[in-house]
Parts: C-alpha cells; structure tokens; sequence
C-alpha cells in the first residue's frame, strides 16, 4: 500500500490537513501518538476562533475535526512516528509498530511543554505536579495551588483553576505577565489568584504528594517556602521534532517552510506550531494544515504528469 499523503500528528494543523488532503480523494493517512486534538484537549473553552462566539470546548472541537477527517475517509492509527525515510522512490514513515511508504508527508507533530527540571519535578508527576488544568483540575477542589509561568497558557490555566481550587499563586520570573491583555484582565477578576513576581521555583517538597514549594526571588536571593497541594507547570514549550533530520529545522528545532508548508525536502512538508513562525493558535494551524494538503496534492499530481 503507498499512501499519498501521511500526516503525522493529529492536532488541528494535521486534522484540518488531513481533512483536505482526504477530501481531494487523496489517499491519506494520519498517524496520531495520544489522542486526536493535541492541545485542543487542553483548553477549556476556544473564545478566538473565529464563527464561534459563545466559544467551543477544545474537546468538542477536537471530536468535530476528528469526525470531518474520517468522514471524508481519512484512515486513523494510533502509532507513534519514530523516524522518517526520504532517501528512496517512495518516502518511509516508521512507527513503533509498522512501517507505511508514501508519495508525501505533512509534519504536523506540534509542541510539548516545557518542564522546570527542578528537584521534585519528576518524581511527583500525578502525585501533585501536572501539565494540564483542563485534565487534573478536579482533583485540586478546595485546596491550594501554584500556577508556574506568566504567558496565555499558564494565566489561562490559573483562570481555569480559580474555579476549583481555594487559593492559586501565580510564580512568574518577571516582573510583569506576559499573558495577552484579554487573560490578565481575567485574571484580575478572580478573587483568589495572587501572582508572585520575580520568583522561581527551586525544589518541590513532599511525602507521598506535594507538600511544599520552595521558591526564590530572583532579585533578592531569599528563598521562601510555600504550602501547596498542587504545581500546575507552564513555562513554555519544545517542538515535537526529535524524529528528524536536523538539515530542516532552525537553531530552535522548528522547522522551516515557505510560505506554502514546503520544507528543504521534496515532497516533506509542515504544518501548525512544529513551524518557525510568529504566531501559533489554532486559527494558523488550521490555516497552514490546508496549505499544506493542497502543496502535497500539487506534488502528487505534478509526479503523475
Ligand atoms: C493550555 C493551552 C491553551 C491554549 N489556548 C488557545 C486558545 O484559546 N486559542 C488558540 O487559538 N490557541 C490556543 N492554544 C494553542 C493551540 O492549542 C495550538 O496553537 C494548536 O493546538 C497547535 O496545533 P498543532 O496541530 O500544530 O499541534 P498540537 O496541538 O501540539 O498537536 C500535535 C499532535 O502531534 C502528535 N504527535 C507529536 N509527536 C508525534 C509523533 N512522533 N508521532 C505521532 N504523533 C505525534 C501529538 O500527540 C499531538 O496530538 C492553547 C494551547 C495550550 C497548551
């Protein structure tokens, strides 16, 4: 079986890739590691996306695309690429299980969050330390919380929390969010989120669970201990690009396309936040995911003739 187009990556930028791709009677498959949505299943409510103006959880949108892809009969496995061959008549795409050749592929594998690597980090991940509010919120009803990080994500995750938890302080090492205007007024709202600015965390402390978080000023050296329940990290995030050639991507480990999601090889393109670009939302990786179905449908036909 030779495949035109493999996507890999099933969030929205390889959703909506893969919608288009399928949709031009391409023979498409995707390949997603977890669950289709990536980030999606991350946010509570999607406010920005444009026709949506009472909002959509990410989880709903995440079913809708997943739903549009196999309608159009997209094929879905659940596999996780672990490298990719491009050096032979038909590009190879291996997974953990399997082995799939196809005409094209379309990169879409996104980003992960960043950790503190701080003592304690690791060792009390579901014990206290999560990556996702949206996920682990419940379980902190009532009880004390930091929130590490000043961007969108880390003051959109804090606003989350405010609806469970009794207390959230925000750990920022600046002296000022970072977050757009739109998340700090919200959090101004909420009555029982503090930030504590020029601070970052040292160790985290505890038995069995999170007990204590040490934290330092950045400006004065002191250290300062602080009871929590809880450490909700988001200080930023890697590209998921470990799998490939290094010729493509950028001193950050991006990769870098054109404007049409070509990369420096033939045939391989990308699509969504794995990008070298300015401005990672949904809205741009729907965007670059069509643009880069319709680039492999190009590619595909142009070998035909
Ligand atoms: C907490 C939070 C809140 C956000 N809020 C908003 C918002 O309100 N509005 C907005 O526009 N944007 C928001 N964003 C950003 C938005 O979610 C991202 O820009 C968007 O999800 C990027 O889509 P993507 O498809 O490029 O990557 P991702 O969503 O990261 O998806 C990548 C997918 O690739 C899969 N994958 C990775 N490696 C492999 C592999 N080797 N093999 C197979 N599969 C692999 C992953 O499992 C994942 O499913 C938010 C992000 C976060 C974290």
């Amino acid at each position: 079986m030779i495949y035109d187009v493999i996507v890999i990556g099933g969030g929205p930028s390889g959703l909506s890739a893969t919608i288009y791709s399928s949709r031009a009677k391409l023979k498409t498959l995707l390949i997603e590691k977890n669950a289709c949505g990536g980030q999606l299943l991350m946010i509570d409510s999607i406010d920005n996306y444009p026709g949506f103006n009472e909002g959509i959880g990410g989880f709903d949108f995440a079913v809708k695309l997943e739903r549009q892809a196999r309608d159009f009969n997209a094929e879905l496995i659940y596999d996780e690429v672990v490298s990719i061959e491009y050096n032979c008549f038909f590009k190879r795409v291996i997974t953990k299980n399997s082995l799939y050749e196809t005409k094209t592929i379309i990169i879409a594998t996104g980003t992960f969050i960043r950790k503190m690597n701080v003592p304690g980090e690791s060792e009390f991940i579901g014990k206290g330390v999560s990556f996702c509010a949206i996920c682990d919120a419940p379980f902190y009803r009532d009880k004390n919380v930091l929130v590490i990080g000043g961007g969108d994500s880390a003051i959109q995750e804090a606003v989350y929390l405010s609806r469970f938890a009794k207390r959230i302080t925000v750990i920022h090492r600046r002296n000022n969010l970072k977050a757009m205007k739109i998340f700090q007024e919200r959090i101004a709202l909420c009555q029982n989120i503090s930030v504590l600015y020029n601070s970052v965390v040292k160790e985290i402390l505890g038995k069995d669970f999170v007990e204590k978080v040490v934290v330092t000023n950045i400006k004065t050296h002191e250290d300062k201990c602080l009871s929590a329940d809880g450490v909700f990290v988001f200080i930023g995030l890697i590209p998921n690009t470990l799998f490939l050639p290094s010729a493509i991507l950028d001193e950050a480990n991006y990769i870098i396309t054109d404007e049409n999601m070509n990369t420096s090889i033939f045939g391989i393109f990308a699509c969504g936040d794995i990008r070298k670009k300015r401005l990672r939302q949904i809205v741009t990786a729907i965007s670059d995911g069509a643009q880069a179905a319709i680039s492999a449908q190009n590619y595909v036909e142009a070998q035909k003739s």
